[in-house]
């Protein structure tokens, strides 16, 4: 069946949302839960189903930063969504997930992100760390063999993995490429920051900015005109990139 059909099709219970250890991915799952929670208000019984998201860590750890936890655990609190952090699945069940410690969690709906793991095909190059993503330096040369450049999920770069990096270092990693082929030195960097708009339901989004390779703490705004320019910037993305 699919999500969406689950979904229409959801009466009430739980639905559980999260991701598995090493998802690496929290930015759908936060999002999934505030627009179930909408949808829900519009089209269903919200009061009879609970919504429950699960991490295998912290919002603080998946984000590495604490203001970021404490704003969405409010927006979560505001939409009566439960948040269960350190809960690190091992098992999943017909109508129940598990944790390796033995902690139960029935659901009437599931979505989870699975582990993410680099690329196999790649794995006995000696390249890649120990969950087989390609280590690189900021030109994205990989680090290790000569004439290769990596780009997107794959890398090892600590921190969410999204689009926009990925898109980022594809740009590096071209202009490396003809810096190396013209016998230059490179001369684009990657910079490896998150910057992202979170749907936080009823209208209301929370923008948020962090350098992933600096101490300094995340940049984050809250407001309804952040959702609105995430809906310009993709219309201007898709104009731009079709
Ligand atoms: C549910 C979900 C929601 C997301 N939401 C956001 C978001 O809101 N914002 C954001 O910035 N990012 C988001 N992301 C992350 C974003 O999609 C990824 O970071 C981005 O797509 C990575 O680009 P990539 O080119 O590295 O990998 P991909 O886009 O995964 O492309 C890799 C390609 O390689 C192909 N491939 C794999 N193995 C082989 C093989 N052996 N031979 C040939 N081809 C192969 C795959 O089929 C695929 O087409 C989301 C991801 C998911 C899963």
């Amino acid at each position: 069946m699919k999500f969406g059909e689950a979904i229409r099709n959801f009466s009430g219970g739980r639905a559980l949302i999260g991701q598995c250890p090493e998802a690496r991915l929290p930015v759908p799952v936060y999002e999934t839960a505030f627009a179930l929670s909408k949808w829900l208000e519009e089209n269903g019984d919200r009061q009879s189903a609970t919504i429950t998201v699960v991490s295998p860590t912290s919002i603080r750890s998946e984000f590495e930063d604490d203001n970021m936890a404490t704003t969405l655990s409010e927006a979560m609190e505001k939409q009566h969504i439960e948040y269960l952090p350190n809960f690190p699945i091992s098992r999943i069940g017909s109508n129940a997930i598990e944790t390796a410690g033995g902690h139960e969690l029935d659901y009437s709906l599931l979505m989870l992100l699975p582990p993410f793991r680099g690329s196999s095909a790649i794995s006995r190059l000696g390249i890649t760390n120990e969950e087989g993503y390609v280590n690189a330096d900021w030109t994205m040369k990989v680090i290790g063999i000569d004439r290769v450049y990596a780009v997107g999920d794959c890398v090892n770069f600590a921190g969410p993995k999204m689009g926009h990096m990925a898109v980022h270092q594809g740009e590096v990693a071209a202009a490396s490429l003809v810096a190396e082929i013209a016998g230059h030195e490179p001369v684009s960097h990657y910079h490896h920051d998150v910057t992202m708009v979170l749907d936080a339901g009823d209208r209301e989004s929370i923008y948020f900015h962090k350098d992933l390779w600096a101490d300094d703490p995340a940049s984050i705004r809250h407001g309804r005109f952040w959702s609105w320019a995430k809906r310009i910037h993709e219309k201007y993305w898709e104009a731009t990139h079709a």
